[in-house]
Parts: structure tokens; sequence; C-alpha cells
């Protein structure tokens, strides 16, 4: 089955927002096993948007449409899909209950206008989608031997719909399930990664085997189509052991969170307490660690120390030190590791200092950065080169120091070994 995502709004033509709706859609609909081949951006223009729905009725199985379903006069998605498909707008009186109801209880008084009930006029003969989320409810067809589904535009309300709705709609299209894993890496790029792996993903068609990047990581996801969960499992178990073999200790978990999730089930696992002393992550470490319910648990604080000054409060962090081997060096990211996991008493400190950019100095390039990890059985840091782009270099720099704890808790060497 091969799918197309019409995302309409002329505020995504203008580059206003980005269009993530059909991103997150295209990931959902990869675990789903359907392919996705084209992603249209149209404006709030019914020609427009009927030319694109002509174009996409001649090369997919599915249409997902995003945006348009609102109560103003420019949300015609609805109007414009029924036509192309030659069904009629009824009135649905229950919609149109559940709408007055949204007004009524709405905290903030809002009066409803009429213009809201528009949102109440469905395609006939369709699947409604309720929308718990917002007013405009989403809905689905078939006509012409094609799925037509529509989501709203807001990301929170279509994601939740697609979930709650699009989802299951889907999945009862077809007798097979699909089952996923989902295979985390950090330490090697896409490319490389792909690279390893591009012999056995062309050799495979049920289960798939695919790459994506994310930010400083791969994610690998194979997916099964079979009858049962049971046989998509014994399908998916020979792929997930074979790229662990070739990947290696890369492959920090399967069907896990984040890397800091990892880290905080293994620290929690353990019962282990951790502290940081940042510097040109700006307290990005902390507040990674803390966006995780519970992370108190296992985590018990972090500074930021971005000035010399700062960095010499913590103990054994001298000024002569600092002076001597500079600020962004080694020396220091093993002191500030130490200094804090003694000012905190915990078992485990991390020390990050590095030039985020676009600077450098003390002989070293922008991105230069030191990440260290001190407990009681010694001090391990690393020298990272990441480039240019402070956001980036940030980001690197705390996945650094989480994939360091990932392998010191699991009994790996916490070097890095860049890719060759
Ligand atoms: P409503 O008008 O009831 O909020 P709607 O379905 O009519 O819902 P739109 O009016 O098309 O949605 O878009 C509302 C807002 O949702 C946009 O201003 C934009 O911020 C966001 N949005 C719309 N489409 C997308 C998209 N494809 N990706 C990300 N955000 C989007």
């Amino acid at each position: 089955m091969t799918a197309e995502i019409i995302s309409v709004g002329t505020e995504l033509l203008l580059g206003n927002v980005a269009n993530t709706d059909a991103r997150d859609i295209s990931e959902r609909l990869s675990e789903l096993g359907i392919n996705v081949y084209y992603h249209t951006v149209v404006g709030d223009n019914p020609e427009r948007l009927t030319k694109a729905v002509e174009i996409a009725k001649d090369r997919a199985d599915v249409i997902i449409t995003t945006g348009g379903l609102g109560p103003t006069c420019d949300d015609l998605t609805k109007q414009v899909l029924a036509q192309a498909f030659g069904l009629r707008l009824y009135f649905d009186e229950k919609i149109a209950e559940v709408i007055r109801g949204y007004f009524e209880k709405s905290l903030h008084a809002v009066k409803m206008t009429e213009n809201n009930l528009q949102q109440a006029y469905l395609p006939e003969g369709c699947t409604v989608f309720n929308n718990d989320w917002g007013t405009a409810p989403g809905c689905a067809f078939k006509a012409a031997g094609k799925h037509v589904l529509m989501l709203p535009g807001p990301p929170r309300e279509c994601n939740a719909m697609f979930n709650a709705c699009a989802e299951p709609y889907l999945r009862a299209l077809s007798d097979d399930m699909i089952a996923s894993h989902s295979i985390r890496v950090f330490g090697r790029g896409e490319s490389s990664v792909e690279q390893k792996l591009r012999d056995i993903m062309n050799e495979l068609t049920n289960p798939t085997l695919a790459p994506y990047a994310k930010e400083g990581e791969v994610l690998l996801r194979v997916t099964a189509k079979a009858k049962t969960a049971k046989e998509a499992e014994a399908m998916m178990e020979p792929v997930v052991n074979k790229v662990k073999a070739i990947i290696g200790d890369f492959v920090y978990g399967v069907d896990v969170g984040s890397l800091e999730e990892t880290v905080f089930s293994l620290m929690c696992e353990k019962g282990l307490k951790l502290a940081v002393a940042e510097s040109c992550t700006g307290g990005l470490f902390s507040k990674r660690v803390t966006d995780i319910p519970g992370a108190s648990s296992m985590f018990l604080g972090g500074m930021t120390v971005y000035s010399t000054e700062s960095k010499t409060k913590l103990p054994g962090v001298e000024r002569a030190l600092i002076e001597k081997e500079g600020a962004v060096s080694r020396a220091v990211a093993v002191a500030m590791a130490a200094g804090i996991r003694e000012f905190l008493g915990a078992d485990i400190g991390i020390g990050i200092t590095g030039f985020a950019g676009p600077g450098g100095g003390n002989g070293l390039g922008a991105g230069s950065v030191f990440t260290a990890l001190c407990d009681s059985g010694g001090s391990f840091v690393r020298e990272l080169h990441l480039g240019s782009g402070r956001n980036r270099v940030r980001t690197m720099a705390v996945n650094h120091g989480l994939d360091m704890l990932r392998r010191r808790l699991t009994g790996l060497s916490t070097d890095f070994r860049p890719d060759m």
C-alpha cells in the first residue's frame, strides 16, 4: 500500500510554519508498513487543492490530508475532497452537539459563532474521527478504490488523532499485522551505518530494515508484516541480532527511549547518584536528564560553571590548573567531573568543557570539547572535535557525556572510536 500526504495551508508555503505533520505522519506510516511516496503542500486554494488531489488519486492508495478542517472560509479541505470523489456533504447533528458542548465547557468563556458549525459538515458515508483535542473533526472514506483520511492541521491535534483514529483505521485495512523494533545507535553516522548494512537492507523485503538519522544518532527500524505477532517476532529476531552483531556496542538499545532514558534506567537499577559540572553546554545536560519524570531518584544536581571564576569554586579545580592547561582541556574536564562529584556527594561526576563556537582558543578550534567522567574506579575523558554549529556542538557534547555514562555503567570502555 502506498500513501501520499497532502498538507493544506498557505502558511506552509510561505515558510512561516514547518510541515511537521507530514514528517510525523510519514514516520508513523513507515511503522505500519505503508510506503509514503509523495508529500504535497498546497495553499488554501480550492482549484490547486483539487489538482493536487487528482494527481494523488493516480499515484497513491491512501491519501492523507492535514489542515483546512477549521471554521474559517479558507478551510475547504472537506468540501474539495468530497467533490473530487463525487460525495455530498451532510450535516452531522452529533458532531454539531459536540462542537456546541466544547464551547459551553470552554474555560475562557469563548462564544461559539455560527461558522463553527461548518465543521459538522462531513462527506456522506465517512467514518468520523472525533477530535477530543480541538473542535474540527477528521474523517475517512473509501471511494474510487482509494482511502482518504483527513486530519486537522495543529500538530497536537493531528498527532493525537493519528494515534487514536487514523492508525486503527489503517491497521484494519489489512488482515496482516505489522510489528516493528527500533534499534538505537550512538557514535556512528547514518552513512557509515547504512554502508555496513546496505547488503542486508537490499536483500530484505519482509521484514524490512530502514535507517533514520536522528539528531546526533541513528535509528534503525525493523518492520515485519505477518498473520500473528508471534510470527512477526520470529521474522524480526534474526535481523535484530544480525544488526547488533554488525554495529556492535554502538547499539545502545532496542525499543528503548532516548540515550538519557537509557542512562536513567541503568543508574536507577544500580542505585547510583549522578552530578554534572558543565560549561559550554550551558545546563543542557541537566535539562536533558531532568526532562525525565522521576529524575531526582538518580540526579543530585548540576552546575553551569561558565566562567573561570565559577569553575574554581569547585573543589580541586585550581586557578593555576586552568591557567596552565586552559579552561578547555582534558585536565580541567576531569577536575570538573571530580570536583562536582565531591561537592554534591555523587557516585559519578560528569564534567563538560569546550568551545561551542563560532570561535575556538588555546590552539583548539570551534567544536573542540572534552567530556569527562569520574567515579570510584577512576577518571575517563574524551577529546572531541564536533565541528561547527553551536546547538549541534552542545547537543553532541551532552550525547557524548551520556554515552560515556552508558558505557561505564555497562562495563564497556568509555573511549570514543571515531568513524574511519
Ligand atoms: P483549526 O483551524 O481548527 O485550528 P485546521 O485543520 O483548519 O484546524 P489549519 O487552519 O490548516 O488547521 O492550521 C492551523 C494551524 O496548525 C496552522 O496555523 C499551523 O500553525 C498549524 N499547522 C497546519 N498545518 C500544519 C502542518 N502540516 N505542520 C505543522 N503545523 C501545521
